[in-house]
């Protein structure tokens, strides 16, 4: 099954970014390929019917799934990334984070206006990135309409929070 061929090579890597948190290391899925185009296959499987016109990757580990998906759906990509590291004009979105905030953007002309717009990344955990980037997405005049993620940890209750802008959430591992 999926699920478990993506859990055993998932990592647990503790202390990491800081003292107290059990970081997840998604890179040993990416040294399997058959792996790899069995996570596309499954979210091609599970997004299939979903009408949209444009996946949003999340810097910077969603721009790996999230390419690959968005190339076998045949849809255009778009990367959000942090604030700074988009060459071209942007629309900023703040938001607040443990301890601080956060600024991420995406280029103006990413999408056309009421455009169907599908985020990916690669883990859910307190929502926060992804609700930023809702919002984000909102500004530009875009419709959210689903998001996907290899993993979420449900017990944060990140899930909860997405299901205001769409009840579309996708994840091939808990
Ligand atoms: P959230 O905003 O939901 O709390 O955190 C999710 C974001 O932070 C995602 O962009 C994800 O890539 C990153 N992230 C947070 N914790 C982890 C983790 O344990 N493993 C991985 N791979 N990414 C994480």
């Amino acid at each position: 099954m999926i699920e478990e061929r993506i859990k055993s090579h998932i990592r647990d890597i503790p202390d990491f970014p800081k003292p107290g948190i059990i970081f997840k290391d998604i890179t040993p899925i990416l040294k399997e390929q058959s792996l790899c185009s069995a996570i596309v296959d499954a979210f091609v499987e599970k997004i299939g019917d979903l009408q949209f016109d444009v996946i949003a990757g999340i810097e910077s580990r969603g721009f790996l799934f999230g390419l690959m998906l968005a190339n076998r759906l045949n849809k255009p990509f778009v990367p959000i990334r942090k604030v700074g590291k988009l060459p071209h004009k942007t629309i900023q979105q703040a938001y607040e984070l443990e301890y601080g905030s956060a600024v991420i953007e995406i280029h103006e002309d990413a999408f056309e206006p009421g455009a169907k717009v599908l985020i990916h990344d690669d883990l859910l955990a307190t929502g926060g990135t992804v609700m930023a980037s809702s919002m984000l997405i909102e500004k530009m005049g875009g419709e959210v309409v689903g998001y996907s993620f290899i993993v979420s940890l449900r017990f944060l209750n990140g899930w909860q929070q997405l299901e205001t802008y769409s009840n579309n959430v996708y994840s091939l591992a808990e």
